[in-house]
């Protein structure tokens, strides 16, 4: 578990550094998501998001990290979070894609993911990845000095329960998490939570809020290859993400173009 006091604090000028990583990891996903379409293969993606980074000269956070063999996570349908891109997985009109990326600038970490439908979705699909997006937005409304983590995962979770006609899962294995000078630092931030409960948000940390939602049971399991996260269920998942920096004018998207 972290404590408080490992939480690192950022000045203007390292949050201008985050910026120039977050910057870089929505240019990978922007254009992730006008050049997707059936046939291509998630190993495309990744050559999509290496190319940008080379450019940029940014380092992918996700390369090497634990062992892990890419630039991007590409998780399809079932696939939540995680997923490895590679020339065997075809996309397919219809499949619901979450792209998660993650970018180093100077030695600091932006990371963000968007999930993209392929073509015409189902309606259901579409619903739940807007849903997500938008328990996205709520989480960072509630990223307010003063705030607490509790109060993110809180919004989050009452904002996904207020759809009582839907069920919908939300990931507990896997988090938010503070940002900085590494990817996953503290404090975790779930998407679950109490008011008023855990580390309290200051002026200069960094955080990424990342809703992981699934149609069913929140249930979920690692593939053979020891990274894919997949809905136990089979049921179809969505995954939204972006770096935040906590300021005293309120939260700031640091993972923006
Ligand atoms: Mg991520
Ligand atoms: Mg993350």
């Amino acid at each position: 578990m972290f404590n408080k006091a490992q939480i690192q604090l950022k000045t203007p000028e390292q949050f201008e550094t985050m910026r120039k990583a977050g910057r870089v990891v929505a240019l990978c996903l922007e254009e992730i998501q006008s050049r997707i379409k059936p046939g291509m293969t998630t190993l495309d993606l990744d050559l999509i998001a290496r190319n940008i980074m080379d450019k940029e000269g940014a380092k992918p956070s996700f390369l090497g990290y634990h062992g892990f063999p890419a630039v991007i996570c590409v998780s399809v349908n079932e696939e939540v979070v995680h997923g490895i891109p590679r020339k065997s997985k075809i996309l397919n009109e219809g499949d619901l894609v979450s792209i998660d990326c993650g970018a180093i600038i100077n030695g600091w970490h932006g990371d963000a993911a968007i999930t993209i439908g392929v073509g015409n979705v189902k309606p259901e699909h579409q619903q739940l990845s807007e849903i997500t997006k938008q328990a996205l937005q709520v989480g960072i409304n509630a990223s307010l000095p003063g705030n607490h983590v509790g109060d993110i995962g809180f919004a989050i979770e009452n904002f996904v329960r207020s759809y009582h006609d839907l069920k919908i899962g939300i990931l507990e294995d896997y988090v938010g998490h503070g940002i900085g000078t590494e990817m996953h630092m503290a404090p975790s931030v779930p998407n679950y939570g109490k008011a008023g409960t855990g580390v309290e948000l200051v002026e200069g940390m960094a955080i990424a809020i990342e809703p992981m939602l699934v149609l069913g049971s929140n249930k979920v399991h690692v593939l053979e290859d020891d990274w894919t996260v997949v809905s136990s269920e089979g049921s179809f998942a969505s995954h939204w993400e972006n770096t935040i920096a906590i300021t005293k004018n309120g939260p700031e998207i640091l993972t923006k173009l």
